[in-house]
């Protein structure tokens, strides 16, 4: 009987993600987040992307790598884009600012309406979007899509994520901490480069392989794929609590 690996599992969750997309497109678009604050409305889509920001201490990014519809679509492209852009880090400036426009426009249109006397502050309403938008979901799910394809057919898979988008750049602040963390065993490990090559997030994993083993870069998306690919089982998951204390022992087992 064939295994089920991680990234099998990776790859059936983020297609069926994006399949339901086009239904659920209220509930996976998080540009909705900015509506929700406008209508000042606590709405399914705050309470999901709110539940993997504040998780991603723990989990890190794995909202981004195993159910946002939006990467999984840059994914589609792969490595055939017309410019390849070789950035090591993501543009943080850009995220940043991409983070405070997001936010700070919509808190002013919240504030003006509160002054209007239109809503009083923030209600629980999960509905409040798909009621408001009914009708032109198909097209906003199409622009939207075929957006960020052209953008990913132009630049490369996952050059919108490591710089635009303003969920990326909050939730990799929050995966700085992660406690779920990709670990190299350096005994088995050839340094043959494979999981570099082939890694979702474009984590340059050599550089860590040299550096200690653990995989802390704020854009793995713990998708597992350079488990699968790593042919001598040199990487796999692990739950480390304190990160220093784990290096430490690394390095006195070492020596
Ligand atoms: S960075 Fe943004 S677009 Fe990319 S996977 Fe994460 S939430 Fe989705
Ligand atoms: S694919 Fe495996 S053996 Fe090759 S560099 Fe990565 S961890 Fe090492
Ligand atoms: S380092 Fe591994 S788990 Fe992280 S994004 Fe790259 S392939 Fe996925």
């Amino acid at each position: 009987m064939k295994k089920i690996t991680i990234f099998k599992l990776n790859l059936f969750s983020r297609l069926l993600f994006l399949f339901l997309t086009p239904a659920l497109f209220t509930i996976l678009n998080f540009a909705f987040i900015w509506h929700s604050i406008f209508y000042g409305s606590i709405t399914f889509i705050v309470i999901i992307w709110g539940v993997f920001i504040i998780i991603t201490p723990l989990f890190g990014r794995i909202g981004c790598g195993w159910f946002c519809p939006f990467g999984t679509v840059q994914d589609l492209i792969g490595d055939n884009s017309i410019i390849k852009i070789k950035l090591k880090k993501p543009l943080n400036i850009i995220r940043y600012f991409c983070i405070c426009s997001f936010f700070i426009s919509a808190f002013i249109f919240f504030f003006i309406r509160i002054k209007q006397g239109a809503i009083n502050g923030f209600q629980l309403d999960l509905f409040r979007i798909p009621s408001e938008f009914d009708g032109e979901n198909t097209h906003l799910w199409l622009y939207d899509t075929l957006g960020i394809l052209f953008i990913a057919f132009l630049l490369g898979k996952r050059v919108l994520c490591r710089n635009l988008c303003f969920l990326g750049g909050l939730s990799s602040i929050g995966s700085r901490f992660s406690r779920l963390v990709l670990v190299v065993d350096k005994d088995k490990c050839n340094n043959c480069g494979l999981c570099t090559k082939t890694c979702l997030g474009k984590v340059d994993i050599d550089y860590y392989i040299n550096k200690n083993g653990l995989i802390t870069d704020t854009e793995c998306l713990k998708c597992g794929k350079c488990i699968e690919t790593c042919n001598r089982g040199a990487i796999s998951y692990k739950l480390i609590w304190n990160r220093k204390k784990y290096q430490k022992m690394i390095n006195s087992n070492c020596t």
